[in-house]
């Protein structure tokens, strides 16, 4: 690790999908040094996921939208690198970022990140910084039905990232079904990739969109990418099923089936609608999550299940900034314009200076329309409103503690359990490797209880030996001198 003592101020990004990339760029360019800390092999997050460079892909590009975007931020970052204003740190793993106080009455604190490196997560790295921006995108909600934990059922972008990063196709004959959309780029990047994708089903109701007629139409590119990807859909001959929903999986062994059914008004299966679809895999998911852990372990105030940031993209504790799915799921344009926020944001603070509004008034506009039409496919955009109904006492809901529905619902029904955190005490869901991430919301729905965000102390899986470990250890960087004013 290099000397961090060079006068300039020192940032750490962590995440670098098109939220964290665009910052660092941004940050860099303003004479800020950046350290851009990612848990993948290579940078780009969830939009712009790399193939393994093993797998020599000769046209990356016909798996991605935006790639002249990613070629910019890519090579912007290699820039960077070469010319020694930021250090990129892939494979590293962050579960917490410690906030020291200044010392003296008014000094600006200065923050630790603490990683893991490599893929057995086991040797602790640390960066010094003055200040921290947290990109760490969102994650997959996946919703339990009869049948989900079969070999063959992935969640959508699973399969997605198997095809992004490995070149493989999870199986010959897929339904892809859940809600939102990002479905709709799976289904054609399976189908297009050469998979027969036998149904999509979705569960919303477009109808629903005529509500929000005027946010659509102020948005005519994401109206006419919506428009691109049925013309796919039609082009590969997929089946769409809205105001569907799958209902069970079958399969000896591995899957081999699925069952949907038409939901009525109030989101309920409607009776004799059922139909088997054969298929080798079901690629499902019910929206997406941001991942909040290391803000919520540094204190940073939510809004609802989001990071809450203000308009330069500060969280309410000083010196912590946060940018991208992690502030509230709104796709790669919307975090590329809250990144680049965020970089100039900290670029003046760190220097003590209040930022420029107008350099960043067209990406806050961007970032304001971007905003209010997620937030319009937010309330369409819903799994089922009966979802738990379907769920059989035998589904194992928590797959780390294999939990069933019955023992949540004993919880509840007999044990008088009343919320998320009762339950987990008495059942165990929630406790095991994941920690909550995929059962929560399911755990809650089953519960009838609001989906709270539990707080973690760590955003990652820790072997005590790194816990027990002296600060000041190999692989300490030395935290950079220069004061600042954060407010
Ligand atoms: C699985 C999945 C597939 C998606 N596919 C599509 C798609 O096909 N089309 C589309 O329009 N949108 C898609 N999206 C949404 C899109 O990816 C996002 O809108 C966009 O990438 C958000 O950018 P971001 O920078 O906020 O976060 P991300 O791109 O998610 O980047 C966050 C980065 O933070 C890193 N990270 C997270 N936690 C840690 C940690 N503790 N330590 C170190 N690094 C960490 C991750 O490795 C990741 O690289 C997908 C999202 C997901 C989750």
């Amino acid at each position: 690790m290099t000397d961090r003592t060079d006068g300039r101020p020192h940032l750490a990004v962590i995440g670098a999908g098109p939220a964290g990339l665009t910052a660092a760029l941004a940050a860099a360019a303003r004479g800020v040094r950046v350290t851009l800390v990612d848990s993948a092999a290579q940078a780009g997050g969830q939009f712009y996921r790399q193939t393994a460079p093993g797998l020599g892909a000769r046209r990356p590009q016909a798996l991605h939208h935006q790639w002249r975007t990613w070629e910019r931020l890519r090579d912007g970052l290699a820039g960077h690198v070469a010319a020694g204003r930021v250090t990129s740190l892939t494979d590293h793993h962050v579960w917490f970022v410690e906030r020291q106080s200044g010392t003296t009455g008014g000094a600006p604190a200065s923050f630790t990140v603490h990683a893991l490196l490599g893929p057995e997560q086991e040797e602790p790295v640390t960066v010094h910084a003055d200040a921290v921006l947290l990109a760490t995108g969102g994650y997959e909600k996946v919703l339990p039905f009869p049948g989900w934990t079969l070999p063959g059922v992935v969640t959508a972008g699973g399969a997605q990232a198997m095809l992004k990063g490995g070149l493989v196709l999870p199986g010959r004959t897929a339904v892809v079904a859940g809600t939102g959309p990002l479905l709709l780029p799976v289904a054609v990047g399976l189908a297009s990739a050469g998979a027969k994708v036998a149904a999509l089903v979705e569960s919303a109701d477009p109808r629903a969109f005529v509500r929000h007629a005027r946010v659509l139409a102020a948005h005519p590119a994401k109206l006419a990418e919506g428009a691109w990807y049925a013309a796919e859909l039609a082009r590969y001959r997929v089946r769409t099923r809205v105001r569907h929903t799958v209902v069970a999986a079958h399969g000896t062994g591995r899957l081999e089936a699925v069952t949907v059914a038409a939901l009525d008004g109030d989101g309920r299966v409607r009776p004799g609608t059922e139909r088997r679809i054969p298929c080798d895999t079901l690629a499902v998911g019910h929206g997406m999550l941001p991942h909040t852990d290391l803000a919520e372990a540094l204190g940073c105030r939510l809004d609802g299940v989001d990071v809450a940031v203000d308009d330069e993209q500060r969280t309410d504790v000083p010196g912590v900034w946060a940018a991208g799915e992690t502030t509230g799921i709104g796709g790669a344009a919307l975090a590329g314009a809250e990144g680049g926020i965020a970089g100039v944001s900290i670029a003046a603070r760190l220097n003590s200076r209040i930022p420029d509004r107008s350099s960043y008034a067209s990406a806050a506009k961007a970032r304001a329309g971007m905003r209010e039409f997620f937030a319009a496919v937010d309330t369409v955009c819903v799994p089922p409103a009966r979802w738990a109904e379907h769920v059989t006492d035998d589904t194992v809901v928590c797959r780390c503690e294999e939990v069933t529905a019955s023992a949540v619902r004993e919880a509840v029904d007999e044990l008088g359990a009343g919320d998320v955190r009762t339950v987990k005490l008495l059942t165990r869901a929630g406790m095991g490797w994941c920690q909550g991430r995929m059962c929560g919301p399911a755990v809650a729905g089953l519960a009838r209880c609001p989906e709270t965000p539990s707080r973690r102390p760590f955003a990652r899986p820790v072997p005590l030996g790194v816990l027990a470990r002296e600060p000041g250890e190999p692989h300490d960087t030395s935290p950079s001198t220069t004061g600042w004013d954060p407010s």
